[in-house]
């Protein structure tokens, strides 16, 4: 690869967000097995269709990767593999409250903010560890890593890659930083970075996740036209 990265080391993640059942199953049919979806209603209609759906014997993945409210947070709990928008103690708590105890622990990524500007989401770098070692503590979760979705950083209009990767090398770095702070024996092994129009750039910054949405299944109508 031109990252010099073996590429069993970056899994890529379906974003199937606003298109239909048939769209994942036909993914499925050509093996991929995890997808991210923001609209947790949307998300979990199409859960409970395709929970027939197996690749290599094993049931589809689901990863939340959108904003959750507190009033959804039953619904990810019941219904997802993963969260990677962790960015209140708040929903973490709910979140592993509401895990069925029947189900293994949820999976979860902190959503950190390392260039903090109108995009609100996210915690800053600072806030990210106590915030991690807070959501390490609770009992239905899984610690995996660190999420980020960066603005873009636009020069002339375009998207100014080695900027862009200058964000993700950061949010690396935090990554290994905080490896410490964890402890040995703690799955701390996700970064979950890079989509369509930075993917190069998150993996050579570090990615073990990319989250491709439109690259993958097209381009997306916008949402208020479901
Ligand atoms: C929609 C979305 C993606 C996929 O974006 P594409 O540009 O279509 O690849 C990835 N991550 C998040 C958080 C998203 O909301």
């Amino acid at each position: 690869m031109a990252a010099s990265r073996a590429p069993t080391s970056v899994r890529l993640l379906a974003v199937s967000k606003t298109f239909p059942a048939d769209a994942v199953r036909e993914a499925a049919a050509a093996g991929q097995r995890a997808f991210g979806e923001n609209y947790i209603q949307e998300a979990v209609e199409k859960i409970i269709a395709l929970s027939d759906v197996l690749v290599g014997q094993l049931p589809l993945e689901w990863h939340c990767i959108g904003p959750i409210q507190s009033n959804k947070t039953r619904l990810v709990a019941e219904h997802f593999d993963w969260v990677h928008t962790i960015d209140r103690l708040k929903i973490a708590q709910r979140l592993s409250e509401q895990r069925p105890s029947n189900l293994p622990q949820l999976n979860v990524c902190i959503q950190v903010n390392v260039a903090p500007t109108e995009n609100k989401a996210g915690v800053s770098p600072s806030e990210a560890l106590e915030l991690a070692l807070a959501v390490a503590q609770l009992p239905g979760l899984r610690l995996r890593g660190l999420m980020c979705i960066p603005d873009p950083v636009l020069a002339d209009g375009e998207l100014d890659l080695k900027a862009m990767q200058a964000l993700f090398s950061a949010v690396t770095a935090l990554h290994q930083a905080f490896a410490k702070h964890l402890g040995v024996g703690s799955d701390w092994d996700t970064i979950s970075m890079g989509m369509s129009a930075d993917m190069a750039e998150a993996i050579a910054g570090g990615s073990t996740m990319v989250r491709i949405g439109s690259a993958i299944f097209g381009a997306r109508t916008p949402k208020p036209s479901l």
